[in-house]
């Protein structure tokens, strides 16, 4: 599946949208867009500082495949249309408007992959650079019909270029990250803790933003270039939000410094709308990419972080585990084992420790195979999982040698216990190849009270139970006297 049909999917849209109604939706909406943003126009009412719908037109191909263009066309050319004055001129305006959104969907998907959301910062950096380029497209094919119909001079002509590149761009930054970060569903819900924080997030920053740019504020505060201040807002969204809560503070904060600078207030208002205009797009491109390429960093590094922890917790496992049988290994159990036995002398509880050992277990490899072995080693694992509770644990010591660990387990217990695998080992018969087991069994303090030393005596009574015939549990009766009771 291409991104394009997988983005479709992953949109909010619970049935298929005609293809026709989706070119005339997004027509609709892109003109809407565009006769909102000519509101901000800069007179005499050709270019924008800020042109959303470009934003609106590169989302939409990248959402709804290439298909989606004559939408664009469409909306471009009617908005066009109700400013220029002739139609062949606002057709070609809406063409490099296309052009522009195919342009950069093309290089997004060659450079970037997915732009759901951004996972690297390199990826937004790319972004920006194909947002830069793509405009140059749309403002350099607008130039020739402007220059055409209302006869503008060059230096007129380049002033309409650079609004009309700079508006494309800055719509495409700000627009495009925010409708592809919120198309997409695969975002957990917010918590109450994070809706407070994120309405605290807003408005303080909508506070810095009218105390910085706002006229209101000017005979409170003298008129500093403190937008910096906005800085640290949109730290604090990249580190503790997704990259569609900081796409949304970006808009805000660019829709308001646009709509202050507009008014002629704020920092950027002072020299000539040139200027006015080159301090804006240093601004809002320093904002957004400042935020999109913070939280694609963090966010990717709290991926590593996950990944990471993930496999060390394999390592940690591997390392833990026989691969075999998936039992716990020998190394975990002396180091179990020491643990146990002090909780077992500081809590005064008894603990039992059965060594078991397969019976000829030679003769299964050399007449059924070697794998046909490994087999039967698998299905005793499972069956001594079956049988330990939750505070107990199963071992593979090594070869056809298992060891299962019983804390407060009395003599009576440890006895009933082991008899129980005995004769579930001799009732899976026909699974386990006729396997029998011998088993011995040691407790501490009534045996040893070190690791050492239990494993030797429920070993010693292993060797007593194989010397006494094998399919049979002994419990350790003293290095020199014979293992005496017999349980199997
Ligand atoms: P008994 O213990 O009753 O005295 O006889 P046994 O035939 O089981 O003898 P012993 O315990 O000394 O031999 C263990 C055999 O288990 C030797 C080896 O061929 C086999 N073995 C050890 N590890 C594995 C393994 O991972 N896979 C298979 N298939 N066989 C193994
Ligand atoms: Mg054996
Ligand atoms: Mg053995």
């Amino acid at each position: 599946m291409d991104f394009a049909a997988r983005s479709a999917r992953a949109l909010a849209f619970d049935r298929p949208v005609p293809y026709l109604a989706r070119v005339g939706l997004l027509a609709a909406v892109y003109f809407s867009a565009a006769k909102l943003s000519l509101l901000a126009a800069i007179p005499p009412g050709y270019a924008t500082a800020v042109w959303p719908p470009s934003g609106i037109a590169l989302a939409s191909v990248l959402l709804l495949g290439s298909r989606i263009w004559p939408g664009i066309w469409l909306g471009a050319s009617l908005v066009n249309v109700t400013v220029q004055s002739s139609l062949v001129a606002a057709t070609l305006m809406g063409a490099g408007n296309t052009l522009e959104a195919l342009a950069g969907a093309a290089l997004v998907r060659a450079l970037i992959g997915l732009p759901g959301a951004f996972r690297r910062g390199e990826d937004v950096v790319k972004f920006v650079v194909i947002a830069a380029a793509s405009a140059t497209i749309a403002a350099t094919v607008a130039a020739a019909p402007l220059a055409f119909v209302h006869s503008l001079q060059l230096p007129e002509l380049l002033w309409n270029w650079w609004t009309w590149w700079q508006g494309d761009t800055v719509g495409i930054m700000v627009v495009a990250p925010l409708i592809l970060a919120w198309a997409v569903r695969t975002h957990p819900a917010w918590t109450p803790r994070k809706i407070a924080e994120g309405s605290l997030l807003v408005g303080l920053l909508s506070g810095v933003m009218y105390a910085i740019f706002g006229a209101g504020m000017a005979s409170y505060i003298p008129s500093l270039p403190l937008t910096f201040a906005i800085l640290p807002f949109i730290i604090w969204a990249a580190f503790r939000f997704r990259q569609r809560e900081v796409a949304t503070v970006n808009a805000l904060v660019c829709a308001m410094a646009v709509w202050f600078t507009l008014e002629g207030s704020g920092p950027f208002a002072q020299g000539s709308l040139n200027e006015s205009l080159l301090l804006l797009l240093a601004f809002l491109c320093t904002v957004v990419t400042t935020g999109l390429v913070l939280n694609a960093v963090i966010a990717d590094r709290g991926r590593a972080v996950v990944a990471t922890q993930r496999l060390l917790q394999e390592l940690r496992e591997q390392t833990i585990r026989d691969s075999l049988t998936s039992l716990y290994n020998r190394r975990f159990l002396q180091d179990y084992l020491e643990r146990e036995l002090i909780r077992a002398r500081r809590e005064r509880a008894p603990l039992a420790l059965i060594m078991m050992d397969l019976d000829r277990f030679k003769r299964i490899n050399d007449s059924a195979g070697h794998q046909a072995g490994d087999q039967v080693l698998v299905q005793v694992g499972a069956l001594l999982k079956r049988h330990v509770r939750g505070s107990d644990i199963a071992c593979r010591y090594g070869g056809e040698e298992f060891a299962v660990v019983l804390p407060k387990t009395t003599l009576e217990s440890a006895r009933r216990r082991s008899a129980e695998i005995c004769s579930a080992i001799r009732r899976e018969a026909e699974l386990l190849c006729g396997v029998t087991a011998s088993l011995g069994v040691a407790l501490c303090p009534a045996h040893a009270t070190d690791a050492e030393e239990l494993i030797r005596a429920a070993d010693h009574a292993l060797y007593e139970a194989k010397k006494a015939g094998r399919n049979q549990v002994r419990i350790f009766a003293g290095p020199t006297g014979s293992a005496r009771e017999k349980a199997g």
